[in-house]
């Protein structure tokens, strides 16, 4: 079923939100493209519920600007907006059963004949042998799923997620989030997803901002952001980045790479990876993600092809996952460095106390300015 409801973009135009004298939203540009899966990723007080709310017409902005398509609706009450929210507390009403949650938004409109609907709508959320229970009879997960239905009954433009799965489980939360994914490629319009969980903005959305502060730090594709994070806080945000103190040894040249030393060694990295100034001598932190990074016992460093990045290090702790191994690492570069390697014949010398050698393609690192501070 693809909604053929074409709204365009929602966009915000310098919109902020102030209580009082606190900034909860600095004015902010955002654009959300029609029938995008795009995730508000942040911190609890960074700002997200805010935005969407706003987005929704429940909170007033200070200043600024919301579009829906050309449609300037930011006097616009929630109820004209074509606009739907879904929030964690599902809010259904626990007198009626499914079939009459689902129809209300339908009923309220004053449609007569609201069996198909209904019926495709469960169907789309599957379901439609749940049709004459009520909520209480139902798992927290298939009541979000009717809360969802209910929310798309009316075929909004956009719908808004408010931490829809903060009340679920962990197994039911990632069940859930394909599950949303699937509705959402289903139905075709735009899903604006809150959530201060990164793995669940990671694996549902197109596009994630990241917000820190009441301000977008970064916004971008999922492995966009984790690969090449522009700042410290997203990319520590997004997972481990193991960030090494730096100097520039050779600022952007004729080749492609920046050299750096670290640790008394050098590494490289791709100039377009590096949003720190390029200054010979300049000051930054460069990182790799753990699970880019093999590691070798010293005694077996001459094996290491040439042109990787190299670090030496002395191995601290290790933990079994199942297939894969984490390794912490002290090294001139730094401390607490880690790597997460799954070696089906694991080295029985990398335990702790040994002397290993880090290495990775130097296209895997990024490099970040130290003295950065998005405020
Ligand atoms: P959470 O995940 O905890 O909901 P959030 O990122 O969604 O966090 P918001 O709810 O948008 O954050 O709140 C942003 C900031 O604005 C917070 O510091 C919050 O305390 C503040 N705030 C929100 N609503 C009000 C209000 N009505 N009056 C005063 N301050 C508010």
């Amino acid at each position: 079923m693809t909604d053929t409801n074409t709204g365009g973009d929602v966009r915000l135009t310098g919109i902020s939100k102030t209580y009082g004298s606190f900034t909860a939203v600095h004015p902010l540009d955002l654009t959300v493209p029609q029938g995008s899966f795009f995730a508000l990723l942040g911190a609890s007080g960074c700002g997200k519920t805010t935005t969407l709310r706003m987005i929704a017409g429940l909170e007033e902005p200070t200043t600024g600007t919301v579009f829906l398509g050309d449609k300037d609706v930011t006097d616009l009450p929630p109820y004209k907006r074509p606009v739907n929210t879904v929030f964690q507390s599902y809010a259904l009403f626990p007198h009626l059963d499914i079939h009459e949650n689902v129809a209300f938004g339908l009923r309220r409109r004053g449609v007569r004949s609201v069996e198909k609907q209904v019926g495709e709508m469960l169907d789309l959320v599957q379901l439609g042998d749940y049709a004459r229970r009520k909520p209480h009879q139902l798992s927290g997960g298939q009541q979000q799923r009717v809360a969802v239905a209910r929310a798309l009954i009316n075929h909004p433009q956009v719908l808004l997620l408010d931490e829809p799965l903060g009340a679920l489980d962990l197994k039911l939360r990632r069940q859930m989030q394909l599950e949303l994914k699937r509705i959402q490629t289903e139905v075709g319009i735009t899903f604006i997803h809150v959530t201060h969980d990164q793995e669940e903005a990671m694996t549902m959305a197109d596009t994630v901002a990241v917000m820190n502060g009441g301000r977008v730090e970064q916004l971008g594709a999922p492995a966009e952001l984790y690969e090449n994070p522009r700042t410290t806080f997203v990319a520590n945000f997004l997972g481990t980045s193991n960030l090494i103190e730096a100097a520039v040894a050779e600022g952007r040249g004729a080749a492609s790479d920046i050299v750096v030393t670290a640790g008394g060694g050098t590494l490289r990295l791709p100039a377009d990876r590096c949003g720190a100034p390029t200054t010979t001598g300049g000051k930054l932190l460069v990182g790799v993600r753990p699970e880019k990074i093999s590691l070798v016992h010293a005694d077996d460093a001459g094996a290491i092809a040439a042109g990787r990045n190299q670090v030496t290090g002395r191995i601290v702790d290790t933990s079994f996952f199942g297939v894969s191994t984490q390794y912490v690492i002290d090294s001139p570069a730094g401390s607490g460095l880690q790597v997460y390697e799954q070696n089906i014949e694991r080295d029985s010398r990398l335990a702790p106390g040994a002397e290993v050698v880090l290495h990775w393609n130097p296209a895997h690192t990024f490099g970040l300015d130290a003295a950065q501070d998005i405020q």
